[in-house]
C-alpha cells in the first residue's frame, strides 16, 4: 500500500519543481513571481521529505528526516507570507529582521526534535509505520500553532486587499485564498479517514498549480493593463484607434467630448466611422507625423488641435492600425500669441522711450533758441579736443550793441536776429566746426586743424556776411559782432583758452567793435 503514496507524493513534488523554474523564470515580471518560485521549491522540498518519511519507516536517521520536515514546513509558510505581502505591495521587500525572526523557531524547535530522545517533549512517541504521524509532545504542538499563525497572518492580509481592492482586481486575492485551503482540507481529511499517510502533501500540488495559473492570468499584467485603461479613460487627449482600413475601433472620453463639441447631433456611436467623417478634415495617416489642425467647433469658436499619428504594428511589424493623438493647443496657442502680441508692444515701448532718451539728451547738450549746442556741450567738445590732442583754433564772438536792439525793436526782434546770426554762422563754416551758443549774445566757433589766422580769415568771411545779409533779411536790423581768436596749441586748457579768447574779444570792442582779435598775435604768427 506504500507505492502508490510514493507516486503520488512524487508526483508532486515534481510538479511543484516544474513551476517553481517556471516562476523563476518570472521574477523579472513582477517580484511576487520569485516569492512564489521560492514557496514552489520548499513546497517541492517538503513533499520530498514526507516522502523520505514514509520511505525511510524506521530505520537510522530518521530524527534527521524529521527535522528536514520541521525546517521545509516552516520554509513553505514563510515563503507563502512574503508572496502575500508582495502581492499587496509590489514595493514590499522581507527585511533581514523578517527573516532572522522567522529562523528561530525552526532551530528551537529543531534543537528539541534532535534532543527529543532525553526529555520526550517534541514527540512523546517518535513516529513509527504503526502510527505515522507519532504522539505529539507540547513542543510539537506549539510548533503547529507557530506555522498556523504565519499561515493565518497571510491569509489575514490576503483578506483584507480582497475588501479594500476594486472588483476587477480582487481576482488575484481570491484565488490565492481559494487555494490555500487545498492543504488544510487535505490534511483535515487524512485526518478524519484516519489515513496512514498525509494527503496534504497532494494538496500543496494543487495549490501550486492553481496560484501559478492565478498569478499570470489574474496578476500584474493584469493590473497593468487595468492602469492603461485607466490613463486612457482619464487623459485630456483625445485618443482615437483606428484599423487597418482607417475605421474607428475605440475612442476615448476625452475623444467623445472633442466629438461632441466639434458636432453636438452626431451620433456617439463612433466606432466603424472615418477619421475625416469624425472630425470633419480629411487626415493623412502617415507615421509619426505632427501636425497642427484649426476647426471650428459647433458654436462657431476655433479650436487649436496638435494631431500626432503612429502606426501600431502586429507582432511581425505590419500595421495594424493607428493610434490618433489630438492635443488641444486652443488656450497654448491663445496664451503664446498674446506673449507674442505683448513683446511686441514692449518693444514699440522700449524703442519709444530709447527716442525720448535720447531726445532729452539732445536737448540736454542743445539751447532751445537756435538749436546751437549749448557750453556744456562745447566743454565736452573741448575736453575731448584736448584728449585727442588735436590741433584747433577757437573763436569767441559778440555781438555788437546787442543792448540795444532789444531796446529798439523788443526782445522777439533781438531773438530773432540770435536765431539768424546762428543760421548764418552755421552755414558758413565747416561741416567739421563746431558752433555753440556760448550765452546771451555770445557764440562760439571751434575749427579743428586751423591755425588762428586761418580761423580769423574764416571768420571775417563770415562777420561780412552776417553784416550783409542782416540788412535784407528779417528782421531787417543790420549787426556786426566782435571776435576773439586763441589757438589750443598755446593754451593747454578749456578755461585757459576761452579766457584768452575773452581777452582777445574785449580787445576787439575796444579797438571799435566789428572786427577780430588774435588772442596772442607775436607767437602765433611764429607757430
Ligand atoms: P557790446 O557791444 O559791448 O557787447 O554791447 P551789448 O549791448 O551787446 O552788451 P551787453 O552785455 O550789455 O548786452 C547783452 C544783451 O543781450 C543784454 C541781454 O538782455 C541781451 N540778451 C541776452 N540773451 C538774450 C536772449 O536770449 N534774447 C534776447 N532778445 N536778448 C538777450
Ligand atoms: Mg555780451
Ligand atoms: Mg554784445
Amino acid at each position: 500500500m506504500m507505492w502508490p503514496w510514493v507516486a503520488v507524493y512524487g508526483v508532486s513534488a515534481g510538479v511543484n519543481l516544474l513551476l517553481a523554474v517556471g516562476a523563476w523564470g518570472r521574477r523579472r515580471v513582477a517580484p511576487a513571481f520569485a516569492a512564489t518560485a521560492v514557496m514552489l521549491l520548499m513546497c517541492s522540498w517538503y513533499v520530498l521529505i514526507n516522502l523520505l518519511v514514509i520511505v525511510w519507516d524506521d530505520r537510522p536517521g530518521r530524527v534527521a528526516v524529521l527535522t528536514g520536515l520541521l525546517v521545509s514546513d516552516v520554509a513553505v509558510v514563510s515563503a507563502f507570507l512574503c508572496l502575500a505581502l508582495l502581492l499587496i505591495d509590489r514595493a514590499w521587500r522581507p527585511s533581514r529582521r523578517l527573516l532572522l525572526l522567522l529562523a528561530v523557531e525552526p532551530v528551537v524547535s529543531g534543537a528539541l526534535l534532535v534532543t527529543n530522545g532525553w526529555h520526550h517533549t517534541y514527540y512523546a512517541v517518535m513516529p513509527h509505520p504503526g502510527q505515522p504521524f507519532g504522539e505529539p509532545g507540547p513542543a510539537l504542538t506549539l510548533h503547529t500553532i507557530y506555522l498556523y499563525t504565519i499561515v493565518g497572518t497571510a491569509l489575514v492580509r490576503l483578506g483584507r486587499a480582497w475588501l479594500q481592492n476594486p472588483r476587477d482586481q480582487r481576482r488575484i486575492y481570491s484565488w490565492i485564498l481559494i487555494s490555500s485551503l487545498c492543504p488544510v482540507i487535505a490534511g483535515l481529511v487524512s485526518l478524519v479517514f484516519g489515513l496512514s499517510y498525509e494527503l496534504a502533501p497532494i494538496g500543496m500540488a494543487i495549490t501550486a498549480v492553481i496560484n501559478y495559473r492565478a498569478l499570470i492570468e489574474e496578476g500584474l499584467p493584469a493590473q497593468v493593463s487595468i492602469a492603461r485603461q485607466r490613463v486612457m479613460e482619464t487623459i485630456q487627449d483625445a485618443v482615437v484607434v483606428l484599423d487597418r482600413a482607417g475605421l474607428v475601433l475605440d475612442a476615448n472620453p476625452a475623444a467623445h467630448r472633442l466629438l461632441r463639441r466639434l458636432r453636438p447631433g452626431a451620433s456617439a456611436e463612433v466606432q466603424g466611422r472615418s477619421a475625416a467623417e469624425l472630425f470633419g478634415v480629411h487626415v493623412d495617416l502617415a507615421e509619426g507625423a505632427i501636425r497642427s489642425l484649426t476647426l471650428t467647433d459647433a458654436r462657431g469658436v476655433a479650436l487649436d488641435l496638435d494631431l500626432s499619428i503612429d502606426t501600431l504594428p502586429d507582432r511581425r511589424g505590419a500595421a495594424l492600425g493607428w493610434a490618433l493623438v489630438a492635443r488641444d493647443t486652443t488656450e497654448l496657442n491663445d496664451r503664446r500669441r498674446q506673449a507674442e502680441e505683448a513683446n511686441e508692444k514692449l518693444q514699440q515701448q522700449l524703442a519709444t522711450i530709447e527716442a525720448l532718451r535720447a531726445d532729452l539728451a539732445e536737448q540736454a547738450v542743445r539751447d532751445s533758441l537756435t538749436g546751437l549746442y549749448n557750453r556744456r556741450r562745447l566743454m565736452e567738445i573741448l575736453a575731448e579736443l584736448y584728449d585727442q590732442d588735436r590741433p584747433f583754433s577757437l573763436t569767441l564772438l559778440d555781438i555788437d550793441h546787442f543792448k540795444r536792439v532789444n531796446d529798439t525793436y523788443g526782445h522777439n526782434a533781438g531773438d530773432a536776429v540770435l536765431k539768424l546770426v546762428a543760421r548764418h554762422l552755421t552755414g558758413r563754416v565747416r561741416l567739421e566746426d563746431t558752433v555753440v551758443r556760448h550765452g546771451g549774445e555770445e557764440f562760439v566757433v571751434v575749427m579743428v586743424g586751423a591755425t588762428p589766422q586761418d580761423a580769423r580769415a574764416r571768420m571775417e568771411q563770415v562777420r561780412e556776411h552776417i553784416a550783409e545779409v542782416s540788412r535784407v533779411e528779417e528782421p531787417y536790423i543790420p549787426v556786426t559782432f566782435s571776435a576773439g581768436v586763441a589757438s589750443a596749441a598755446v593754451h593747454p586748457g578749456a578755461n585757459d583758452l576761452l579766457h584768452a579768447a575773452d581777452e582777445a574779444l574785449y580787445a576787439a570792442k575796444r579797438l571799435g567793435r566789428n572786427r577780430i582779435e588774435l588772442a596772442d598775435p607775436a607767437s602765433e604768427a611764429a607757430a
